[in-house]
């Protein structure tokens, strides 16, 4: 609710509080854009179930609402459809590498799941349907306590206490930073495109130069003994992740403006003040 503090004043802007996992009703709408799931790993593997029933009941309930009043429809994928990626970097014609039974199945497969639920309304009902497939994104207001990488890092050398490393940090993610994510999702809602396209920072990084870019945002000298905590690596935790964004770029005329160090400053201020909230 603090996230929509600013639109209290807005006529413009309605909030209906619903599960969608339920069939509702809306009213009359020209454009749903689907992002309802947990997001973040350790969000997910609490939440299975939920998880499984937002991305299965939930999309088939939010598609049928654009079918209803033809309206376009926009839905939030994820580069979790590529799994443990063999193809390097992931394209979208890549099918994945995806482990079904997996603990990270529940997400996994109910994002593969809504991407087949959004291409057969597309096919059998003619809904103008679109999916962005989202690589790891943040920016302020990412939850401060949600467990990914960049937020536990952030508040972590905030805090002054240990960074944690899940295994030895050698596995790499590609960081986008959340204006350029939502300037390529606006792009692709106004796009014909019906196939799944990435949208991401094709900037490569292991989780240890990570780390050590965000010690250095915060302003944790180089001479200062870093602290790493080494923890297990997650089951089936991806290798590497990187967007192959040609698609984008060709259609779109898309591409993202801004590095991780640049994002990483630009988010200082949003994580301190969520450390200062922490300690009162
Ligand atoms: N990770 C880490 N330390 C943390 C949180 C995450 O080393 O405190 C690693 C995690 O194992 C993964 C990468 O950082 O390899 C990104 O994890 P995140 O949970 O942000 O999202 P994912 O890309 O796995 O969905």
């Amino acid at each position: 609710m603090a996230n929509l503090e600013h639109l209290r004043n807005e006529n413009r802007f309605s909030l209906i509080e619903a599960d969608i996992c339920e069939a509702f009703d809306p009213g009359p709408v020209d454009y749903v854009f689907n992002f309802a799931s947990p997001a973040s790993p350790a969000d997910y593997l609490r939440l299975g179930v939920e998880t499984l029933r937002v991305g299965s009941a939930g999309t088939l309930n939010t598609l049928e609402i654009a079918r209803k009043y033809g309206a376009k429809f926009l839905h939030a994928s994820t580069s979790e459809c590529y799994g443990d990626p063999l193809v390097h970097p992931q394209t979208e014609s890549y099918w994945g590498h995806v482990n079904p039974i997996g603990p990270r199945s529940v997400y996994d497969e109910a994002k593969r799941f809504s991407e087949a639920a959004v291409m057969a309304y597309h096919r059998y009902h003619n809904v103008d349907t679109h999916m962005v497939r989202i690589f790891n994104t943040y920016g302020p207001r990412l939850q401060a306590n949600d467990g990914r990488v960049i937020s536990n890092l952030m508040m972590q050398a905030l805090r002054g206490g240990e960074l944690t490393i899940y295994g030895d940090g050698s596995q790499t993610r590609s960081f986008c930073y959340v204006s350029d994510l939502i300037a390529g999702i606006l792009l692709l809602s106004r796009s014909d495109e019906h196939e799944p396209v990435n949208i991401g920072n094709p900037e490569e990084w292991t989780i240890l130069e990570c780390a050590q870019e965000v010690m250095e945002v915060v302003g944790i000298a180089d001479g200062e003994a870093r602290k790493l905590a080494h923890l297990p690596l997650p089951q089936d935790d991806p290798a590497r992740r990187k967007p192959d964004i040609s698609k984008a770029n060709r259609l779109l005329g898309w591409s993202p403006k801004i590095p991780l160090r640049k994002g990483l400053e630009l988010s200082l201020d949003y994580f301190r003040e969520c450390a200062v909230a922490e300690k009162a």
